[in-house]
């Protein structure tokens, strides 16, 4: 009897301890998962989904999730609605679009430069300027909180955009979460998607099948754009090293970008925010 007691006390005791090393690690690997040898082609999502996923607590808190693997939603908020023309930052009198951001003081000295250097990306060849907070009441607050991720559009009031150091501060993560901020989704989320890319299903990791759905955007007249920075790598969320999302038609054709918005990513801005087409900003 007393050996009975004993056992349901140390495996009581084992639970717990199990539980509690879950709870400090929420992190969540696939089973079998060998993370992918580096190609050197890497794309801005490739590096988010390895900070996201390795490098990071996976919860933002109790009322926050991402989908899309770095799209902050708050629960009971509005947010696939949120595409679009339903959540622009305003626009300035003399046609541009300033972004008010504060900055925060964790951060060191250089890696303020890689951020500002992500901020310059995004204004070169677009009408977004981004500003440091004075008076704003809407604006960005960067933050190197755990893991890559923004809230997609202006939400009003302060938004955190959340750039992990180190893992985080390339300024083509960077740029990729000011496009989400902008208002902008994944391209391959985009509802006409299936006519240039075909999505391995069976390749993709099975919890997060949801991370390709398709949305109603608006494409504003644009082709689809292989080259955006806001594509998946070709092996997004692979689970095998097979790739996730194939072009159709071509082979050849590179899925994402590593550093710089592409020249179609800077048309989207200038067109959403009624900019032109003009290249001299
Ligand atoms: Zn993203």
């Amino acid at each position: 009897m007393d050996r009975i007691i004993l056992l349901c006390l140390v495996s009581s005791w084992l639970s717990a301890v199990h539980a509690q090393k879950f709870l400090i690690s929420p992190k969540w690997v696939p089973r079998g998962f060998k993370e992918r040898e580096e190609r050197g082609d890497g794309t801005a999502m490739d590096e988010i989904i390895k900070a996201n996923e390795f490098h990071s607590t996976r919860i933002i808190d109790g009322s926050t999730s991402l989908r899309e693997g770095d799209i902050a939603v708050s629960a009971g908020r509005r947010s696939k609605t949120c595409f679009a023309r339903s959540c622009l930052w305003s626009k300035s009198v003399d046609g541009h679009v300033y972004i008010a951001y504060n900055l925060s003081p964790e951060y060191s000295e250089m890696e303020e430069k890689v951020i500002k250097k992500g901020m310059e990306t995004i204004e070169k060849g677009t009408c977004v300027r981004f500003v440091p907070r004075t008076h704003q009441r809407d604006y960005i607050d960067i933050q190197p909180k755990s893991g890559c991720w923004s809230y997609l559009g202006a939400r009003g009031g302060r938004q955190t955009v959340s750039l992990q150091a180190p893992d985080c501060l390339r300024t083509g993560v960077i740029a990729h979460e000011f496009m989400h901020a902008l208002g902008f989704v994944h391209e391959q989320s985009r509802f006409d998607r299936d006519n240039y890319v075909t999505i391995m299903w069976p390749n993709i990791w099975r919890d997060r099948l949801r991370n390709f759905e398709k949305f109603k955007t608006d494409s504003m007249n644009l082709p689809y754009d292989y080259g955006s920075i806001m594509h998946f790598g070709m092996y997004a969320y692979s689970q095998d090293g097979e790739p996730t999302i194939i072009p159709k038609n071509s082979q050849n054709i590179k899925l994402g970008q590593a550093l710089t918005l592409s020249h179609i990513d800077k048309m989207k801005i200038n067109r959403l925010y009624k900019c032109g087409d003009k290249d001299d900003y």
